[in-house]
């Protein structure tokens, strides 16, 4: 689904002297380069604060402990996500309260989560999936008129945009009180190991998150706070100041191949090409078709058996998994996500993808409906 060989030769030489000089350095926990990688990504984001930690997943849960979330209280999110959404919701006690999506864009249906809001919500997380932003606008409004935190689940659409209607952009996760995101290395942006990072313009968030990763600790051994240990490592970081210097590139190499997909299935009456919002600008974490009439299973094995791989993001939604069984709900009760889960399928989608192997790849998805 990536080839993340052929991007790590283009810059070969710069990362690994990078890494030979984070080891000469022996600064391996919070050296130097982390704190360059927190700045320089400030600087791309136009955010006031980034801190950085282990992965995506800690970023979540240090966000909902941040926001001194407790038991009982209810966090809205979508059904259509990957799991570590919903797992820090769980994992704090919290009540993970689940919506539907938007049919086009896969993201949450700002109406959905008006309906959902009770006088226990105190968060929503909204998922930019796939590279797409939520719809913010709305969902912003709703958020403050309930006095709610909005956390951006940001792991899939680092360096996009987010339009307003009044033309002024932002980048994602940075629209919220808190961004998440995740350096694990098949995303956007992506480390050689697992990273994450949170972003906030609020001073005191960002004071309180910086002690929550660090074991809840502002000087060292005196602890405030019940914290945790997640740290993004100096090599890491060093890798990511270099990555990061390519995100805008890696995001024109990925639009260039969706659009090269798009020309190829536009009129398929066996395919639906991705939507695009009037809201967002798309950096294709993943290209996701809706396809009809087939049992896309079968598509993928037919690409499968010509080494193309093809994957189901995700095939069943979280409300009807067995870890987040809930009476609350069943099947039929998120007719979208459940008709997606049915229906999506992921291309190949990355930064090396050339014309040869689109071609080939687009030749076999035809040549399946023959
Ligand atoms: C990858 C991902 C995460 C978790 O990130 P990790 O770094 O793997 O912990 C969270 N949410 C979404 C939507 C993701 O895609």
């Amino acid at each position: 689904m990536v080839d993340l060989k052929r991007q790590y030769e283009k810059i070969q030489h710069e990362v690994d002297q990078a890494v030979i000089d984070v080891i000469r350095s022996t600064q391996y926990i919070n050296g130097p380069e982390v704190k360059a990688f927190q700045k320089d990504l400030e600087s791309y984001l136009g955010v006031k604060h980034v801190i950085p930690c282990a992965n995506g997943t800690d970023a979540l849960q240090v966000a909902m402990m941040a926001l001194d979330l407790k038991p009982g209280d209810e966090v809205i999110t979508t059904s259509f996500t990957f799991v570590a959404t919903v797992e820090v919701i769980a994992l704090l006690g919290l009540t993970p309260v689940l919506v539907d999506v938007d049919p086009d864009t896969f993201n949450i249906d700002p109406d959905a989560f008006r309906r959902a809001v009770t006088s226990k919500t105190r968060a929503v997380v909204p998922v930019h999936l796939f590279g797409q932003t939520a719809h913010m606008e709305p969902i912003l409004d709703i958020a403050a008129e309930h006095g709610l935190f909005v956390i951006e689940d940001n792991a899939q659409a680092i360096g996009a945009d987010y339009i307003f209607l009044n033309g002024q952009t932002k980048k994602a996760g940075t629209l919220g009180h808190i961004g998440c995101t995740s350096f694990f290395p098949a995303k956007n942006l992506g480390c050689y190991g697992d990273g994450g990072a949170l972003f906030t313009d609020d001073d005191e968030l960002a004071k309180k998150m910086r002690m929550i990763v660090n074991h809840g600790m502002e000087v060292r051994y005196y602890h405030d706070a019940v914290g945790v240990n997640s740290r993004l490592d100096s090599i890491q970081a060093a890798i990511l100041r270099i990555k990061l210097k390519h995100l805008n590139e890696y995001a024109s190499a990925r639009r260039e191949a969706a659009a090269i997909y798009d020309e190829a299935f536009r009129d398929h009456p066996g395919l639906t090409i991705p939507a695009r919002s009037s809201y967002s600008t798309h950096v294709f974490h993943q290209y996701t078709l809706k396809t009809s009439g087939i049992d896309r299973f079968k598509l993928q094995g037919h690409l499968g058996s010509q080494d193309i791989p093809a994957m189901v993001y995700y095939p069943v939604p979280l409300h009807l998994q067995k870890a987040y069984h809930d009476p609350r709900y069943g099947k039929g009760d998120f007719p979208v996500t459940e008709d997606l889960s049915n229906r999506v399928l992921s291309l190949p989608m990355h930064t090396e993808l050339d014309e040869e192997q689109l071609q080939y790849i687009i030749r076999n998805v035809l040549s399946f409906f023959e």
